[in-house]
């Protein structure tokens, strides 16, 4: 290996006088350390560093072809990286004085130049090349870092207070260059935006008292073009043995972008997109605030109000989204026009939106928007050609000191407005302490509805059906009943109206439906008669909507080996209108099953003669509002007549509903209404009671049931 002293350099000598060279040769006589490239003109000097990199280069400043210090420019022009040492004769300092103002390394003076002094020279020059090399390099590197990072650079000495500004530094100031060299710090603090010079100030100092390590920094600028820019500056301080400040240095980045980008991305979180108007996220923040101000000072009353827009989805469904869309934007112009400046109106999903009402007098206050809400969405939409008619029922929650969480009110402000729109004679309602009572009420219910199933609460009552003319049972109404561990035994309507709002009512209504199927063979194999006994079973329009009710009834026929006519389906008649064709085909499909059909609760709803006769139903159950309200001052008679009338002409059977005195048998006897179905006749009764009753009727060797009865233990 070689040692690194004996690294070969390369050395090219520039000497006209052959005397002189040798000398030098001589002096320089190290046969490992040096290989020495002899010219004696400037013109072979310069053809050689063309094509070879030299370590050193001695040079003659007398040379036939060059004289003077223009030589050693040219050599220097040619070979800046190379160290130049010149070699002078007596009384010519002067001249190796330019040459080392150009760039020489050293110069020699031939005349006193030993071996020493010359090899001295020479690693000298090789030395200080090296290092200058490094420098430039890592000067370079600097200067490219910088660059590349497009960050400007500052730097403060401290001492003299001279303040650098680089030149990115000066461009995103927004300055000249005679300005930044013109100015010192305080020119910088001057442009911060006030709402951020106090901070800044604050961080620069704790840099400079050494309570913070560096200083890093975000804040706002103004150029004197008027433009604002976000700026991150960062510093470190350089501090001398005693831990005094000597100068402080960093780089600034124009960060205007990425805040942009920060602010944009923030404004979008906070609001929706459509209307342009805060989401519920912001409104939660201001009513959050709201709530804190109130909770601090009670007279600073406030006001939460929450609406949605009433058949919003039939104009989506009828009109097409772009519609829909379009009457939200709308919707949010004409309140936006109702609300004082410092109101909050937000858009909270769908068709919902919420008012925030601050430092209102009371309740009044609230209502008097509630109002003018009303107004503002009443009044016709005019749409892409459209006109588009709305409506929206208010719910109101004011402050009070109840209340602990935005949430809360928003939920009361929501019970209140299903308050409203439940009661189509408001428009808005004000929340109270009985509504939240009675929706926890409801949960309550729901959460034990789902609980029911499972833990095998519901049983089946049955209500004997009669025919009028000689009180035969004709068949039974199969009627749910929910046996609730607390609550004792619950009728349906405290009851199935919340099954049909959580869906739950779906699988209730597979289990009703399988335990009456159950139940028909076990009465039919313990008292076959002719024709078969039947139960008719309520059936939800829910369950019609899946559409699997033919195939589900189908399995269950067949699972208990019953004829269709043994299973009787009592529709009400707005599902039959309600829905559209996954109903009509499970209808048609019943049908031709063989399975019966009966029109619940006929009358109370709206029917088309049309429907009527398509899917060629069995029975019109006259609802019993009509046959109670026969005798009464409104006497129903001639309605009952009518639909009585209107199904012996269908063909089809006819039963009345609650039929509860002997004076409403008599009537409807005289309109030859068929059958009946009430009190006077039978509770609905459990199973056993109707085991036992056919018991009865077997032992009397009938294989009909004929009875008339007044008692009944389950109503
Ligand atoms: P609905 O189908 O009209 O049933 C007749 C209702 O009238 C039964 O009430 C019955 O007890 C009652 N009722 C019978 N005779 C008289 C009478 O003389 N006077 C009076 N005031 N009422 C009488 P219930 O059992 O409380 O059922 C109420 C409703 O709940 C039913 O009306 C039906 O719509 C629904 N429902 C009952 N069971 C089920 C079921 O299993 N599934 C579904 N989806 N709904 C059911
Ligand atoms: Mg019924
Ligand atoms: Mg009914």
């Amino acid at each position: 290996m070689q040692h690194p002293e004996e690294v070969l350099c390369r050395i090219l000598l520039i000497e006209d006088t052959p005397a002189e060279a040798d000398i030098i040769r001589k002096l320089l006589q190290d046969g490992r350390r040096f290989a020495i490239d002899h010219v004696t003109r400037l013109e072979q000097a310069l053809s050689r560093l063309a094509a070879q990199d030299y370590s050193v280069i001695l040079m003659d400043l007398h040379l036939p072809d060059a004289s003077g210090v223009d030589g050693c420019a040219r050599i220097l022009a040619t070979a800046p990286l190379a160290p130049v040492i010149v070699l002078t004769n007596e009384n010519s300092d002067e001249l190796a004085m330019a040459a080392m103002r150009l760039g020489a390394q050293d110069y020699l003076n031939k005349r006193e130049i030993d071996r020493k002094l010359l090899l001295r020279s020479v690693q000298y020059a090789i030395e200080r090349h090296r290092s200058d090399a490094r420098l430039r390099e890592s000067e370079e590197r600097y200067a490219l870092a910088v660059a590349g990072t497009n960050d400007g650079v500052w730097d403060w000495n401290c001492k003299t207070d001279a303040f650098y500004y680089s030149p990115r530094w000066t461009e995103i100031l927004g300055w000249s260059n005679e300005t930044a060299r013109a100015s010192g710090v305080q020119c910088w603090l001057e442009q911060i935006d006030s709402q951020d010079r106090e901070s800044f100030e604050h961080a620069l100092n704790d840099l400079k008292s050494g309570q913070a390590s560096h200083l890093e920094h975000e804040h706002r600028i103004r150029t004197p073009q008027g433009e604002e820019r976000w700026l991150l500056v960062r510093g470190l301080a350089v501090r001398d043995s005693a831990g005094a400040v000597q100068r402080m240095a960093g780089s600034v980045s124009d960060i205007t972008r990425r805040k942009q980008a920060e602010s944009q991305l923030i404004h979008d979180a906070l609001h929706d997109s459509l209307t342009k108007l805060p989401n519920r996220a912001l409104y939660m923040d201001h009513l959050d605030l709201s709530l804190r101000r109130y909770l601090r000072d009670s007279s600073k009353l406030f006001a939460a109000l929450y609406f949605d827009l009433d058949r919003f989805k039939n104009v989506n469904d009828s009109l097409g989204h772009a519609v829909g869309d379009q009457l939200l934007v709308e919707v949010a112009l004409r309140l936006k026009s109702c609300l004082r400046p410092g109101d909050t109106l937000a858009r909270l999903g769908g068709d919902e939106f919420a008012i925030l009402l601050n430092d209102i007098a009371g309740p009044t206050d609230a209502i008097y928007v509630a109002e003018r809400v009303r107004d503002h969405v009443t009044k016709p939409f005019s749409i892409e050609g459209h006109i588009v008619y709305t409506s929206a029922s208010v719910g109101i929650a004011v402050s009070s000191g109840a209340y602990r969480k935005p949430g809360e009110i928003l939920r009361d402000a929501d019970l209140a407005m299903y308050r409203a729109k439940a009661d189509s004679n408001v428009t808005y309602a004000v929340f109270d302490t009985n509504m939240h009572q009675q929706a926890l009420a409801q949960h309550r219910l729901e959460t034990d509805l789902r609980h029911a199933l499972d833990a095998r609460e519901f049983f089946l009552c049955y209500q004997p059906i009669v025919a009028l003319e000689d009180s035969r049972v004709s068949g039974f109404e199969a009627l749910i009943r929910w046996a609730h561990p607390e609550r004792g035994v619950v009728n349906p309507d405290d009851f199935i109206w919340a099954a049909e709002e959580t869906g739950l009512i779906v699988p209730i209504g597979w289990w009703g439906l399988a335990e009456a199927c159950r139940q028909i063979k076990q009465w039919q194999q313990m008292f076959p008669s002719t024709p078969p006994l039947s139960v008719s079973v309520n059936v939800s329009g829910k369950l019609l909507l899946t559409g699997d009710l033919p195939k589900r009834l189908q399995a269950l026929l067949e699972e208990w080996k019953l004829t269709p006519d043994s299973l009787r389906l009592e529709i009400t008649e707005n599902v039959v209108m309600d829905h559209g064709e996954i109903v009509m085909d499970s209808l048609l499909t019943l049908r031709a099953l063989g399975i019966q059909l009966q029109i619940d609760d006929f009358g109370t709803g709206y029917s088309s003669l049309s429907y009527l006769q398509r899917f060629n139903y069995d029975t019109l159950k006259i609802d019993r509002s009509f046959v109670h309200s026969m005798s009464d001052k409104v006497d129903s008679s001639a309605i009952v007549e009518a639909i009585v009338t209107l199904g012996n002409t269908l063909g089809m059977r006819v039963i009345a509903e609650g039929v509860e005195t002997p004076e409403q048998v008599r009537r409807l006897r005289a309109m030859r209404c068929p059958e009946a179905q009430g009190f006077w006749y039978s509770r609905p009764l459990p199973e056993r009671e109707v085991t036992g009753l056919l018991e009865q009727e077997a032992a009397g060797g009938s294989n009909t049931h004929v009875l008339r009865f007044k008692s009944g233990t389950c109503h």
